[in-house]
């Protein structure tokens, strides 16, 4: 299976390991790259410059021996120069784009996500789904995003059909209408596999109709655990991986250094002792 990681969280932003930590277990599990990946959004944002400086570190202690990069998550509304240098970006959207008293989040908490829905969108979660994918198209025109991270975070808290039907054509059509856009930009989009690895979700970001499409569209991928400690870094990346080909996906990218030191992505099989 694929032995890299490219969406990592340290206590340098909101994780629980430190990225010394993250390092060393990815290279006791065998990883060949790993991507650190940390947030920079209106909530939660780093000391920039501390960041570059001790993944530099790692990248030095491991080289050689585990390619390291030094990534970004850039959230859709955040400031693009706010991480000068960064070998990669994720491009996420987090937040929907509304003027509103409240927290305009879709991600931190199920009572959140009602309060935003009711209090921006009158209780129309439709609404608040298209105003999701129409910011979420835009992701890799206001990043310039590497590849984009959990297309379909808006589903997060919806397991079992809770607010929406994540199959109706309602659901779907804003999805796809953004996922065409991107596609089109040439961008991969990551097969996220995070809130399923930690129970929150039975499937990874994209969900199936979606992931399935995004094949039809000929898009590409990336496998990535979305691990905000040490004991979630290659949690999920293998039944992401058959997830992944379960909707047709024989393939997925990863990034790394090529001789010169210039960040490459290649194209690896998704199959049995790939890597
Ligand atoms: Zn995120
Ligand atoms: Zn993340």
């Amino acid at each position: 299976m694929i032995k890299a990681n490219f969406h990592t969280h340290t206590t340098l932003c909101d994780g629980k390991d430190t990225p010394e930590e993250m390092a060393r277990t990815a290279y006791d599990d065998g990883l060949l790259a790993l991507g650190f990946s940390g947030h920079m959004d209106q909530d939660v944002h780093m000391d920039w410059d501390a960041y570059v400086t001790e993944i530099r570190q790692l990248q030095d202690k491991y080289r050689g021996r585990m390619d390291i990069l030094l990534g970004v998550e850039l959230d859709t509304l955040y400031d693009p120069a706010s991480c000068p240098g960064a070998e990669f970006r994720i491009g996420s959207t987090h937040f929907v784009d509304v003027e509103a008293e409240c927290d305009t989040a879709v991600d931190w908490t199920p009572e959140r996500l009602e309060t935003l829905c009711l209090e921006a969108f009158g209780g129309n979660w439709m609404a608040l789904v298209r105003a999701y994918y129409e910011l979420e198209a835009t992701t890799h025109d206001r990043t310039e995003c590497t590849f984009v991270g959990h297309f379909d975070l808006v589903s997060k808290f919806n397991e079992g059909g809770k607010y929406f039907d994540e199959t109706s054509k309602e659901y779907l059509d804003p999805a796809l209408e953004a996922m065409e856009y991107l596609v089109g930009e040439g961008v991969p989009f990551e097969v996220n596999c995070g809130a399923m690895a930690r129970g929150i979700r039975s499937q990874p970001y994209p969900r199936r109709e979606l992931l399935s499409a995004l094949h039809e569209m000929g898009g590409q991928i990336l496998v990535n655990s979305d691990a905000h400690s040490a004991d979630a870094l290659c949690g999920g990346l293998d039944d992401g991986a058959r997830f992944a080909a379960s909707c047709g996906f024989t393939s997925a990218l990863v990034l790394g250094h090529d001789a010169r030191g210039e960040v490459v992505m290649r194209e690896v099989p998704l199959g049995e002792g790939a890597q």
